[in-house]
């Protein structure tokens, strides 16, 4: 066989492994799977003092594109809107906020369609908040905390877990340089209660540092936050 016609007969079969893998082959990864004991987690939500949040309110910062195929392996090249959604958990004991979007630079970068009023709505409810999580660490999700104008401001109530920071360099959030000096991440394992109806879980598997937010509300009913689950 001709040299340049073995170098593409290798190119070729190792793009169509690396395609197969990546967008057609829908299992699941080893190691992606854990289990959720509701029992556990209704206790937990029980079990710190306080009242239970009373309602959710929900804020869509921007929507991006792209193919089915990239969010769920499998699913065709149809063209598949994505929101980029923040939460805010209305609380007496204090608003918790969940994922914080991104800004208008970051959307443009995606090609995302952005909406002004919505975003600076979730701005200000930062600074309002009593505490903060993300689901995890990519920019649609951390965005709005990165670029906030007073980011050494909120930073005390944001509560990313050690899972979020530790990972390696390529997906770690880009916080301006010397911010997160002192910070000291959240650690906990499998589950965490963070306020009276609102339960951290831990989900490793889209990213390392991937966490579901289990709430539930004074009605009892129960939401579960799922963030990007791939
Ligand atoms: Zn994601």
């Amino acid at each position: 066989m001709k040299r340049w016609l073995k170098y593409v007969s290798v190119f070729t079969l190792l793009f169509s492994s690396i395609f197969y893998w990546y967008l057609l082959d829908g299992r699941l990864t080893n190691g992606a799977e854990f289990e959720i004991d509701i029992t556990q987690l209704r206790q937990l939500a029980n079990s710190v003092a306080g009242e239970k949040p009373s309602e959710i309110q929900v804020e869509k910062v921007a929507q991006f594109y792209f193919f089915s195929t990239l969010a769920m392996a499998g699913s065709g090249f149809k063209t598949l809107p994505m929101g980029v959604y923040v939460f805010r958990l209305r609380s007496p004991e204090g608003d918790i906020i969940i994922d914080s979007g991104y800004d208008q630079a970051m959307a443009t970068a995606s090609h995302a369609d952005f909406f002004v009023p919505a975003y600076e709505r979730t701005q200000q409810a930062l600074s309002q908040a009593n505490k903060i999580v993300i689901t995890h660490g990519h920019k649609d999700h951390i965005g709005g905390i990165l670029r906030h104008k007073n980011l050494a401001e909120i930073l005390p109530k944001v509560m990313l877990s050690k899972e979020q920071l530790d990972v390696p360099e390529s997906i770690r959030p880009r916080f301006p340089q010397g911010v997160l000096e002192s910070y000291k991440p959240l650690r906990y394992e499998n589950y965490h209660a963070l306020q009276a109806g609102v339960v951290l879980i831990k989900t490793p598997g889209h990213t390392p540092g991937s966490q579901m937010i289990y709430v539930q509300l004074q009605t009892n009913e129960e939401f579960l936050f799922l963030g990007d689950v791939a």
